[in-house]
């Protein structure tokens, strides 16, 4: 990374965001305006437009145009590849001037931006360009005067809301394959992270993809959001964010349309290291940057480290080691390791859980207060929890901020009884030599992805997906697909 470059990028103006509706840049109908603030050091870095409910239904009317005339739906495969292939290229051509953007407003540290931002989204649109023209409808095995058969079809219009701490990445995980299958598509950035995610929207009509599939209104999910769950004219509507807002979307659903709705929602994710673990050095490295980076504004966070209690101390001396030397700063500083929080309110929600804790009998380790405030940036110290019990608040609710709580176990089944003792069920990890030991603990642990050895490696090969509350449904691999289609049988007597 050339930090000269990324100064120069720094340093140019940022002109207003506006919807992206029918190929074109529309203001909001009231002409009403959000400041996006930047969290590196508390300034206004530019306006978007702040979407009513009549904006979003323009842009719902604007997606089902495009798909009931099939200019994207009806295009041969091969086209549609192309065009998503050129996409890729060109997300990738501006990766770094797209990451810079999303930093500015999302806070996340350059290195990891670069990769999980840019990187990580063409990747995902390359891969479902890739795979588009290589999916099969079926033939079902029936009577010999009769021929079954199981046709995949787009659903039509795609409703997607989108958080702020991964935007283009997030985003690119449902814009990929609902594209790829032909859909159309309503894109709902986060208010507070919108700025790479329309960029990246806007790549895609360079690219080639016709007016009006892919169309994004920025604003407050309690009205933009709220009048895309509510349409009528949504026919799936796919989320990642917290719980609160899923569960409302379901509720929209249910008094609408009665839309398919997939959640990607949050996650109180336990990394559990035995005495055995390989090598315990790296694994306290490991469970720092697991649970630190992207100051701990990361879904799958390994928020709960569970440590045997004959390696405890010695165990917890070492994740505060390599948790004392991680750099927090500006995060558009090429060696910083934790940028900022992404929001004022984000950061005074993760002290007041420090303070809840504290309360509830937790040992503050290190870290627990905010960092750099004379930057006018929002930056926390990356905090460590010990003493932490099984019912109290760090155990049970996620945080999504850099705060680790640590809670000791004496035995295997006790380890597994603690990880499956909150209500969410997105991502974990054991550390031990023992193979069965580690198959075990990948069955019994209920999670959407179990790490051994290592924490938070992941693919576009593999879905991302969580039990219980931490959502439905899984996002990237050829699994995603399933989403996007309708299936539907042609039963035709011969
Ligand atoms: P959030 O629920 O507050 O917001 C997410 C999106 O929902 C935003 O675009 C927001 O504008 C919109 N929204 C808010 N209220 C709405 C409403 N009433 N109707 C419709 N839309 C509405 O979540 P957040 O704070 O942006 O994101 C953080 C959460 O996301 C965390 O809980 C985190 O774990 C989760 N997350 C999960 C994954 C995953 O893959 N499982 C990935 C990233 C983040």
């Amino acid at each position: 990374m050339d930090q000269t470059k990324i100064d120069a990028l720094r340093a140019q103006p940022i002109a207003a965001f506006d919807h992206l509706i029918g190929g074109k840049r529309i203001p909001a109908s009231d002409g009403g305006r959000m400041c996006i603030i930047s969290p590196i050091d508390g300034t206004v870095l530019t306006t978007t437009a702040a979407g009513t409910s009549s904006d979003m239904e323009t842009a719902i009317a604007s997606a089902r145009a495009a798909f009931e005339d099939g200019r994207w739906a009806s295009q041969p495969p091969a086209e549609r590849k192309k065009v998503l292939l050129k996409w890729a290229d060109l997300i990738d051509a501006n990766a770094l001037e797209l990451a810079v953007l999303g930093v500015r407003d999302n806070g996340t540290e350059i290195g990891m931006a670069l990769k999980a931002e840019p990187g990580s989204a063409a990747a995902t649109i390359r891969y479902y360009a890739e795979a588009l023209d290589k999916i099969y409808g079926e033939i079902a095995p029936t009577a010999g005067d009769i021929l079954g058969m199981i046709h995949k079809e787009p659903v039509g219009v795609v409703g997607a809301i989108i958080p702020w701490n991964f935007p283009m990445m997030v985003g690119a995980w449902k814009l990929g394959p609902a594209l790829a299958m032909g859909n159309s598509i309503v894109l709902k950035p986060a208010e507070t992270a919108s700025l790479s995610l329309m960029r990246m929207a806007e790549l895609a009509l360079e690219a080639g993809l016709p007016p009006g599939v892919l169309n994004a209104v920025t604003g407050e999910g309690r009205v933009v959001g709220k009048a895309l769950a509510l349409s009528m004219d949504v026919d799936v509507l796919v989320f990642t964010g917290s719980g609160a807002t899923g569960r409302r979307l379901m509720e929209y659903a249910a008094r609408s349309n009665m839309k398919r709705v997939y959640l990607e929602l949050g996650g109180k994710s336990p990394n559990i290291v035995f005495a055995d673990a390989p090598n315990l050095d790296e694994a306290a490295q490991v469970a720092a940057s697991g649970i630190f980076r992207n100051a701990g504004q990361v879904c799958v966070a390994g928020s709960r480290l569970l440590v045997e209690a004959s390696i405890h101390d010695e165990f917890v001396a070492a994740v505060t080691k390599a948790s004392e030397a991680m750099r927090v700063g500006d995060p558009l500083k090429v060696d910083t390791h934790i940028g900022a929080v992404n929001s004022e309110v984000q950061l005074k929600a993760n002290l007041g859980f420090v303070e809840t804790a504290t309360a509830e009998g937790g040992q503050v380790v290190t870290g627990g207060v905010r960092m750099l405030e004379e930057t006018g940036g929002y930056y926390m110290a990356p905090t460590i929890v010990t003493d932490v019990t099984r019912n109290s608040t760090l155990a049970q609710k996620e945080v999504f901020g850099p705060v680790l709580g640590v809670t000791r176990f004496a035995s295997e089944k006790e380890a597994i009884s603690l990880a499956n003792s909150t209500v969410y069920g997105l991502a974990g990890a054991a550390w031990t030599t023992n193979l069965s030991r580690a198959h075990r603990m990948v069955n019994a642990v209920r999670t959407g992805v179990m790490h051994i050895n290592t924490y938070g490696g992941a693919d576009g090969t593999v879905p991302l997906g969580g039990v219980g509350q931490s959502g439905n449904g899984s996002d990237k691999s050829l699994h995603a697909i399933e989403k996007y289609v309708n299936l539907k049988t042609a039963w035709i007597k011969l």
